[in-house]
Parts: C-alpha cells; structure tokens; sequence
C-alpha cells in the first residue's frame, strides 16, 4: 500500500485544494474535474486502496461524514438529489487508488446519469451466490 497516493498528497497540502471538511479519519474537497457544481470527494485518511482493506475506524468515519456533508452540499448547492459513488479498482473505473466517495449533485437541468440496463436474477444463481457471499462474511 503506498503511503504518499495523490490524495495523500492533498491531505497533507502538498497539493493545493477546496478543502471543504476535515476530522482525524476523513478529508473532503472538490473534485478538481467536477462533473456537476459541488461535485466532492470524501476521502479516507488512512490510504487503503479499496474499501474491503479499510479498518472498521475509517470507515465507521466515512459513514458518519457521508450524510454531514451531503446536507451541506444540498443546502449550499439547491441540488434537487445527488448519487454517492465510490469505485473500487482500476477496472471499476478507479483512477486514484485511495478510497474516497464522490458525492454528485444532481440539478433540474443536469445532464449527467448513473443508470444501467438490470437482469433478471434467476432463482439458482440468487441461492447459490447468496450462500456463497454468506458464507464469507468476517465481521
Ligand atoms: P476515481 O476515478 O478514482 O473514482 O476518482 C478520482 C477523482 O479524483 C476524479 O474525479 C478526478 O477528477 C479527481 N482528481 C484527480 N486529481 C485531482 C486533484 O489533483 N485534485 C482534485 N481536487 N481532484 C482530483
């Protein structure tokens, strides 16, 4: 795991940023590419590069950040909804290998839209898949 990632770099002012929040867990700032006004990023402290290698702390942080800063966008912004993503891994369209959530306002006249064509999950697959994803839950 690098230690200095892009972010780290942010979170430290080596690289300048609209900093917007800050806690000992969580840093959040603009997206320099922002895909709508208030486009942020909340990202974690601690530079693990996908969620599942979070610790419990940071992401109990990241949890109890999400909705604080949610309201502030939508106040401050008059966005009528927002979507939350977070990608993980370079073919999940991850770019900067350090967890962080985009919180994406969306507006009357927004263009933007995170819809997808859905399936049908079939009886077997659900069981089976259900099972499997049970059967490795470590709390
Ligand atoms: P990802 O594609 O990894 O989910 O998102 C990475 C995000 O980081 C992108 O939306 C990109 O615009 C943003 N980003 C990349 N470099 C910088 C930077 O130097 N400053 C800021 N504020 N955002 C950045």
């Amino acid at each position: 795991m690098s230690e200095h990632t892009l972010f780290t770099r942010i979170i430290e002012g080596e690289i300048p940023c609209y900093k917007l929040y800050e806690n000992d867990h969580v840093f959040a700032f603009l997206d320099i590419n922002p895909l709508a006004k208030g486009h942020t990023l909340l990202v974690s402290k601690e530079p693990a590069p996908t969620i599942d290698q979070l610790s419990p702390d940071s992401a109990a942080a990241i949890g109890k950040a999400l909705p604080i800063l949610s309201r502030a966008i939508k106040k401050a912004t008059g966005a009528i909804a927002y979507n939350i993503i977070q990608n993980n891994g370079r073919e999940a369209g991850m770019t900067v290998p350090h967890v962080h959530f985009h919180i994406i306002p969306k507006y009357a006249e927004s263009k933007h839209s995170f819809t997808w064509q859905p399936e049908s999950l079939e009886p077997l697959e659900g069981q089976s898949i259900a099972a499997a994803i049970q059967l490795d839950i470590n709390e």
